[in-house]
């Protein structure tokens, strides 16, 4: 195989505000041979490729970090969720295509619709089986899997999700989904009434001691202030969406390392449908009302978890919400709107995304590692709609 030459590139690693320009970077067998400055370029060996690299800036591959790569998403999510497995696992391979080009190294999938593998013929989440079917693949991202979510009964749609009726139902589902091969696990903390957390903070901790006794982190999706408390009450790893987090929890979240992952590209995507669609929800004063107020909710949130010192790793709901699968850039623009300077965000969509998978290798660029990483045309730490502008992947050219 070739080796790539990029040459007199920008580059950041998303650890402060600062481009390093004129960098030349060598990939040889996968990995980053070395990185040096343009006029200072060791010998490449035969067998090269030079890419003209310049105006524009090499990223880490990015980190999806709340992801449902099985759903393709659209103004009918939720309806998609219930397609039968053979289509939802047909759409999986378009959103491997489109995380791949969009720079998206890494998805963190948080929920798939329970089913029959019609490869391997299992019953289970169908994020498992295409996770370890992708292992490898160039052209598809790596995947970490939760499994399917662990609901209170009532709360999903019939059919789609792991239902509790009680507590020990509550371990025992999550724990199923451990059994059944999945790298972490994802509660559901809100319930059928939509205002009141479906579990106590005990009930919620008895799972995270288990999991974690099993080497597997937890995670809960909790869009509702309620829910949020009993979470962070009951020490999970992350909290997933956290549109109502006031500053005292982000406080309680910081002290006990609680990750908060973003997903503030759900509202520009129900915001954009009251234009593209002619769904009440999204096109009425009150619709759209209802959802501006969710956004500065969810902004607020992201502001206070911000100002707290809580880790912020950047998702974008695709499939098991309305945005689409190459959607991250746009959550690294909404983490700016809220507040974070550029390289932040983007650190939220690269390293802080590997921080909470626990891989080390993950939104990470750096000499000997994986050639996983993208060039945008550009700046994205001073513009972050450039990442909307890869025009290379590096693991998959
Ligand atoms: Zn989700």
């Amino acid at each position: 195989m070739p080796s790539t030459l990029y040459r007199d590139t920008a580059i950041t690693d998303a650890r402060g505000p600062n481009l390093q320009v004129g960098v030349s970077i060598l990939v040889r067998d996968a990995r980053i041979a070395w990185i040096r400055a343009t006029g200072g370029e060791e010998d490449p060996g035969p067998d090269v490729e030079v890419v003209d690299a310049s105006g524009g800036t090499a990223v880490p591959g990015m980190v999806d970090a709340h992801s449902h790569v099985t759903m393709p998403g659209g103004a009918h999510w939720i309806e998609r969720g219930l397609d039968p497995p053979e289509a939802l696992l047909r759409g999986a391979e378009e959103n491997g295509r489109l995380l791949t080009q969009a720079g998206v190294r890494w998805a963190r999938d948080v929920g798939a619709p329970l089913g029959v593998d019609p490869v391997d013929g299992r019953h289970r989440a169908l994020s498992l089986g295409l996770r370890d079917r992708w292992r490898g693949r160039s052209d598809r991202p790596y995947i970490r899997a939760a499994g399917t979510w662990v609901t209170r009964a009532g709360t999903l749609s019939p059919g789609l999700a792991a239902e509790a009726e009680d507590a020990d139902a509550l371990l025992a589902h999550a724990l199923r989904q451990v059994d059944d091969g999945a790298d972490l696990v994802k509660l559901y903390l809100d319930g059928p009434d939509p205002a009141t957390a479906p579990w106590s903070a005990d009930e919620v901790r008895r799972v995270v001691d288990a999991c974690h006794a099993r080497d597997v982190r937890v995670t809960a999706h909790a869009t509702r202030f309620d829910g949020t408390r009993v979470c962070a009450e009951a020490g999970v790893d992350a909290i997933e969406h956290g549109f109502e987090i006031d500053a005292d929890t982000a406080q309680l979240m910081r002290r006990r390392g609680i990750v908060l992952v973003s997903t503030l590209t759900v509202m520009r995507s129900w915001r954009s449908f009251a234009t593209t669609t002619a769904l009440e929800r999204f096109t009425t004063d009150e619709g759209r009302a209802r959802i501006a107020a969710r956004d500065e909710a969810g902004i607020a949130s992201v502001r206070a978890c911000h100002d707290a010192g809580v880790a912020i790793a950047a998702g974008t709901d695709f499939g098991g919400g309305s945005p689409r699968a190459n959607a991250i850039a746009w959550e690294v623009e909404a983490l700016v709107d809220a507040g974070l300077e550029p390289w932040e965000a983007l650190a939220a969509a690269t390293w802080r995304g590997g921080e909470l998978l626990g891989e080390p290798e993950a939104g990470v660029i750096r000499e000997g590692g994986p050639a996983d990483f993208l060039l945008v045309h550009g700046d994205p730490l001073s513009d972050p709609r450039a990442l909307w502008r890869v025009w290379r992947v590096a693991w998959d050219s």
